[in-house]
């Protein structure tokens, strides 16, 4: 078989692209080398839809990011993804900084973002009370929201695969090659795919794909750290908009961003590395954002840090997304360099794509469904609804996680779903058993019972995120 479109990397890129292009009477295959879709920056990052007040004049990342804004609430209706609209404010001290503030106002309303304003610190302290005390002017961003970036990823993936899209995970892609008519990947060294197109959405590693096929590379990725704290649920109430600094060369800086579920995310710091897959945290970082985030709020409630983590942006030595048709191979695509405001812009990088770069004729399906089904998680039924599911399913009636009030019912559907995953971490992102106050100490190794039951599989043969990474490694206590 040789396929109309090979999409590499499930990502939020790869994911909204296979969406798009499932309206086209194409077939398609999405490949992903991890046992999982977007566990690359789509699920490390500040999970923010930028209102476009931030990125150049003129530019792919202003237009395709206000644009992307923009398309998040029909995305909301079609595929039932949580957002929260919080609104997002710049936060200028004193004279100089202000000064920035107004160029930023003035791009604000070059980039067409939705209803940009100005407000004194006193205007803006009775919305956002815990603002420092330092700070002078405001930038209000009323169209800046949050999202849950993976369940968009999924949300996207599961509707194309409803719409016909093939979708292989464990599946590194490994070489390429031109043949007469497309191209031969391979696939973990040993297996061969034909396609006659393929669109590059690997992320971090785009340029790495690209010389597989490619003498004369036109980007570079330059892979920028984030790091990250998270607070727990208590701090809901304490901050209520997007906070940002003003932007750095170094990016948009240390921010504090209330969470869909709850939580606060208070980062990212901002370094170069070398390691594209260096994930930890670090002493520095954390206090790098300790330190930044004083620019923003007088109080942070540190008792109240349940975890930290890291994401790596794919940043390129191209001043922009770089989603271009190869100059070498027709039929080769490039969608690379897709650092922020990435996740934002990605419903609009796909018809971007798809539009106007993709020169190909493609004829549309008659019969192409944008809505995917959504089901109520139990924490969000009411309680008659909760006593008729319980009734008519008991597994309702047992909760595993209980921090969030995670159900084995809603766990046994993320192992089984269209996108099922058989690792703690998988279970975790679809039904967030273990996001919670003890972060899994309690209810990961239940969890790790119902995955072997349910799929059949030894304990100790239960991956934590991937393969060969088992929790339990041998017997620890000697039985009597
Ligand atoms: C710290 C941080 C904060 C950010 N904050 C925001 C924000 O608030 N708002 C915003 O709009 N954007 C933000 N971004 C940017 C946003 O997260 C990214 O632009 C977006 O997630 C990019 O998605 P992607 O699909 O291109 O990449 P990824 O999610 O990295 O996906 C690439 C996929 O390709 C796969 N892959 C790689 N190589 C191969 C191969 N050889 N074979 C098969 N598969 C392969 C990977 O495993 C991965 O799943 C942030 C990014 C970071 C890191």
């Amino acid at each position: 078989m040789i396929y109309d479109y090979v999409i590499i990397g499930s990502g939020i890129i790869g994911a909204t692209i296979a969406r798009e292009l499932s309206k086209y009477k194409v077939n398609i295959l999405v490949l992903e080398k991890e046992n999982d879709a977007a566990n690359g920056q789509t699920i490390a990052n500040s999970a923010i839809i930028h209102s476009g007040h931030d990125p150049k004049e003129n530019t792919l990342k202003s237009k395709l990011c206000v644009e992307g804004n923009l398309m998040y609430d029909k995305m909301e209706k079609e595929l039932t993804i949580p957002i929260l609209r919080t609104g997002g404010f710049v936060v200028a001290r004193g004279k100089d900084e202000e000064k920035v503030l107004d160029e930023l106002y003035h791009r604000a309303l070059t980039n067409n973002v939705t209803d940009p304003s100005i407000l004194s610190f006193d205007e803006a302290v009775i919305l956002e009370p815990l603002l420092t005390k330092d700070a002078t002017k405001i930038l209000s961003l009323p169209s800046t929201k949050v999202t849950y970036p993976w369940a968009v990823a999924f949300a996207c993936l599961e509707n194309a695969i409803s719409n016909g899209t093939t979708f292989q995970k464990n599946s590194e892609v490994t070489g390429i090659e031109k043949i007469e008519i497309g191209f031969t990947l391979t696939i973990n060294f040993k297996e061969k795919i034909q396609a006659k197109n393929i669109i590059n959405c690997a992320g971090v590693f785009a340029d790495q794909i690209a010389y597989m096929i490619e003498k004369d590379v036109k980007y570079q990725i330059k892979p920028r750290k984030g790091e990250y704290l998270v607070l727990d649920r208590k701090a809901k109430s304490l901050y209520n908009h997007v906070l940002y600094a003003l932007p750095t060369d170094q990016g948009k800086g240390v921010l504090v961003v209330p969470q869909v579920h709850g939580n606060v995310l208070i980062g990212p710091t901002s370094s170069f590395i070398d390691d594209k897959s260096l994930l930890s945290n670090t002493r520095d970082g954390i206090n790098q954002i300790k330190k930044d985030v004083k620019r923003l709020v007088d109080h942070v409630p540190y008792d109240l840090n349940i975890r930290t983590f890291a994401g790596i942006r794919a940043s390129s030595t191209f001043d922009d997304f770089y989603i271009k048709e190869s100059s070498e191979h027709k039929g080769f695509y490039h969608v690379a360099g897709i650092d922020s405001p990435g996740l934002t812009a990605a419903p609009a990088i796909a018809k971007y794509l798809v539009e106007e770069i993709i020169k190909e004729k493609l004829d549309k399906k008659e019969n192409w469904n944008p809505f995917l089904k959504h089901k109520k998680t139990f924490h969000q039924m009411t309680n008659e609804e909760k006593v008729k599911a319980i009734k008519d399913d008991k597994r309702y009636g047992n909760i595993i996680c209980k921090c969030e009030k995670i159900t084995e019912k809603e766990i046994v559907d993320a192992i089984h779903g269209t996108l099922g995953n058989d690792t703690i971490k998988g279970i975790r992102k679809r039904a967030r058993a273990g996001s919670g106050l003890c972060q899994g100490g309690y209810c990961e190794g239940l969890v790790l019972k119902l995955i072997a039951r349910e799929t059949n599989q030894p304990l100790k043969k239960i991956n934590y995120y991937g393969t060969d990474t088992p929790i339990l490694v041998k017997e620890s206590k000697v039985k009597s």
